[in-house]
């Protein structure tokens, strides 16, 4: 007997149909004689749709309430799929992130998780109950409502597997694992048995979306064994532990197989950062810090950053991104600071793409960021920034280019399945 945590994503719990069909896999966990908790996602799109309520509402909306209203999606979900159960009957009863509670941080709508209390959980799965747990929610020190940010029941499954020491975390989504690139971009992408912890931490944060970073690392931190899935395997498939999907792993258990694998793991697109250039600031110290310093307090994540060699007047262009959902605030608040920060214009442009590749081979072979450039360049993609890291090279490049550059780098790489 396991005792094993399933999530499902939004596009499995998206109407009654789908959610039957989720119902019946984690019936067949539980018949198979292990204990089990599941860990749900609102509807596909409702997220979306209570955040434009929130904008509707009040452009400039706080986040507390903002966390109010969107973890709602989240409670609706949890209880039809107990009602579920019990109509095929199973025993089950939903935990709301406050009730258990999923203890959190108080950084509303980006909260996240220092402690759950799981107790009543284990006593309710040991005594058989399918415990079914509303993703993306959890409680302030204050008592209030948070969530974890868009993704976050990723981190809520991977916490709560950590919670109640599970054997094992199963990630049921809408691709059937974690592939080197965005197959609805590549048709010739391919999906990858095993990844280490690390190259998925990667390719979450630049944008492959199929498991929030922060799961990731939290995985990765607690030592919970992750497999992602697909959930929409037919009736009589296996169950999920013969399953073909993508396990996660360190690199310790990636050395002990005998994968063979290419220097690049994966290729992610990101189409959510922004790029914000502040023209002429003084290039003096401190300058830099004075830009970047209220960016952090208001939580404000900057990724790339580059500065230009001040040339004659002793000023510089600085040119950084940040999230497209907090670029708005970040103007204003670089704005409000235009005269002790001393820059003369301020220029965004939210039309860009972060592309990068991922693989720990990187860290014992050279060339790869030659290789990426020059296939850019080939194909007349202009570079606008580049950060690294030890297995991972990034480029911002036009929007308009995305499935261009994913494309050629995909080949370039030699990452293309056999036709
Ligand atoms: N429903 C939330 C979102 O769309 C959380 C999640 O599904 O992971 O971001
Ligand atoms: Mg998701």
């Amino acid at each position: 007997m396991a005792r094993i945590v399933m999530k499902f994503g939004g596009t499995s719990m998206a109407g009654t149909e789908r959610i039957r069909r989720v119902a019946g896999i984690v019936k067949r966990q539980q018949e198979a004689g292990h204990e089990v908790a599941v860990v749900v996602s609102a509807m596909a799109g409702e997220t979306d749709r209570l955040v434009n309520f929130c904008r509707e509402a009040n452009a400039l909306y706080d986040p507390a309430e903002y966390d109010v209203v969107v973890a709602s999606g989240e409670q609706v979900t949890s209880g039809l799929l107990a009602l579920t159960l019990q109509a095929m009957g199973c025993k089950a009863r939903s935990w709301l992130g406050w009730q258990l509670p999923v203890k959190t941080d108080d950084a509303h709508a980006k909260a996240r998780i220092e402690d759950i209390d799981s107790d009543g959980l284990l006593a309710s799965m040991g005594a058989g109950e399918i415990a079914v747990i509303p993703g993306f929610q959890g409680l302030s020190p204050h008592g209030r409502v948070t969530t974890l940010g868009r993704g976050g029941s990723d981190t809520s499954a991977v916490a709560v597997a950590a919670a109640v020491k599970a054997d094992r975390c199963d990630i049921y989504t809408d691709v059937d694992g974690v592939y080197t690139t965005d197959p609805r971009i590549v048709a010739k992408a391919r999906k990858l048995p095993l990844v280490t912890y690390e190259e998925m931490l990667e390719l979450a944060s630049v944008g492959s979306k199929v498991l929030q970073t922060r799961s990731v690392s939290l995985a990765m931190k607690e030592g919970v064994r992750v497999q992602v899935l697909s959930s929409f395997i037919d009736e009589s498939a296996p169950p999920a532990d013969d399953l073909p999907g993508t396990m996660i792993v360190s690199d310790e258990e990636l050395e002990g197989s005998d994968m063979e694998r290419q220097l690049i793991t994966g290729i992610a697109a990101d189409k959510n950062e922004a790029k914000v250039t502040l023209t002429r600031v003084p290039d003096r110290p401190g300058a830099v810090a004075s830009i970047f310093a209220p960016l952090a307090e208001a939580n404000i994540n900057v990724d790339m950053i580059i500065q230009n060699v001040a040339k004659d007047k002793g000023e510089t262009d600085v040119t950084f991104t940040v999230p497209q959902a907090d670029l708005a605030r970040a103007l204003a608040m670089l704005e409000e600071r235009k005269e002790a920060i001393g820059f003369f214009r301020l220029i965004s442009d939210d039309h860009v793409t972060k592309i990068s590749v991922v693989g720990v081979g990187m860290r014992s072979h050279a060339g790869v960021a030659s290789t990426m450039f020059k296939t850019l360049a080939d194909r007349g993609i202009n570079i606008q920034a580049i950060s690294t890291s030890e297995i991972k090279v990034s480029v911002l490049i036009n929007a308009d280019e995305t499935e261009l550059a994913v494309r050629v780098l995909h080949t370039a790489y030699g990452l293309d399945a056999a036709a």
